[in-house]
C-alpha cells in the first residue's frame, strides 16, 4: 500500500467498532477521502486530539482499498471558538456537512480546501448564518454549481436583471423562457443573493459592504436549501439541527 502526507481538515467523524473512527478529511493534496483511524476514540491515543471537527492537521496516510488509513496526524491550527459556541458549531457542521456531501472523493480541490479554512476562521470571527449562507453559494460556485444571475440558464442567452427564478434549472430565467418551477422573488431578495453569490473573500475581514435584513436573509436561505437539495437530491441533516437547536 502506498503511503502519503498531506495538510487536510477534518470534516466528518463518525464512530466504529469499539475504539475507531471514520473520519471524512479535506485533504490539500487528493481532495475529500474517508480514513480509519484505529483507537482514535481512547483518550491517550496520539490520533485522538488531531482527529475532531474541523482540525487543521498534518497527516500521515496508508492506501487502503476502501478506506485510507489513517497513521499520523499533527495539528497545524485549530478553531477553538467553533467549539465553544453553539451556533458557530452549528453552521461549521453545515459547511462541513456539504464540502462532504458535495465534493468527490480523491479529486485534488486546492482551492476549496484553501476557502474552507478560511470559511471556519471567519465563522469564528463574524455573523455565522450570515458567513455560512455567503459560504455556501462560494463553495457551490467552486463546485461547478453556480447559480446563474446574468446568462438565461434555459436558453444560455444573456439577459437583463430577472426576479423569476427556477431551481431546477439553476438560475434566473429570461422573459422568453419558462420552467415548471418558477418563482417570482422580490428586488430585495435579488440583490442580497447578488450580493452573497458577489462577495470579495478576499476582503471580508473588513465587513460586508450590503446590508442584510431579516425578511431578505429569511428568502435567501429558503433558496439556498432549495438549490442544495436540487444538486444533492437530499437535504443535509445539519440543517435539521440548525433548526432544531437554534
Ligand atoms: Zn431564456
Amino acid at each position: 500500500m502506498a503511503n502519503y502526507e498531506t495538510e487536510a481538515v477534518v470534516i466528518g467523524s463518525k464512530n466504529f467498532g469499539d475504539a475507531d473512527k471514520i473520519i471524512t478529511l479535506l485533504t490539500s493534496s487528493r481532495g475529500k477521502i474517508k480514513g480509519i483511524a484505529y483507537g482514535a476514540r481512547r483518550a491517550k491515543n496520539p490520533l485522538a486530539a488531531p482527529l475532531t471537527m474541523f482540525c487543521n492537521i498534518s497527516a500521515k496516510l496508508s492506501e487502503g482499498k476502501n478506506l485510507d488509513v489513517i497513521r499520523q496526524a499533527g495539528i497545524l491550527g485549530r478553531f477553538p471558538k467553533l467549539e465553544a459556541d453553539l451556533t458557530k458549531m452549528a453552521y461549521a457542521l453545515f459547511i462541513a456537512e456539504l464540502l462532504g456531501e458535495l465534493l468527490p472523493e480523491n479529486v485534488a480541490e486546492p482551492e476549496i480546501f484553501d476557502f474552507s479554512l478560511k470559511v471556519f476562521k471567519t465563522l469564528e470571527e463574524r455573523n455565522a448564518r450570515i458567513t455560512a449562507n455567503i459560504a455556501a453559494w462560494k463553495i457551490l460556485n467552486l463546485a461547478g454549481f453556480p447559480l446563474s444571475f446574468d446568462i438565461c440558464p434555459i436558453c444560455g442567452k444573456k439577459k437583463e436583471k430577472s426576479l423569476r427564478l427556477s431551481i431546477k434549472e439553476g438560475g434566473f430565467i429570461c422573459e422568453n423562457c419558462n420552467a415548471k418551477d418558477k418563482i417570482e422573488i422580490s428586488e430585495g431578495e435579488n440583490e442580497l443573493l447578488a450580493n452573497f453569490n458577489g462577495v470579495d473573500w478576499n476582503k471580508i475581514d473588513a465587513g460586508l459592504n450590503f446590508s442584510v435584513t431579516g425578511d431578505n436573509l429569511i428568502c435567501a436561505e429558503k433558496i439556498l436549501i432549495l438549490f442544495l437539495r436540487s444538486v444533492l437530491g437530499y437535504n443535509l441533516k445539519s440543517l435539521k439541527f440548525i433548526r432544531e437547536v437554534l
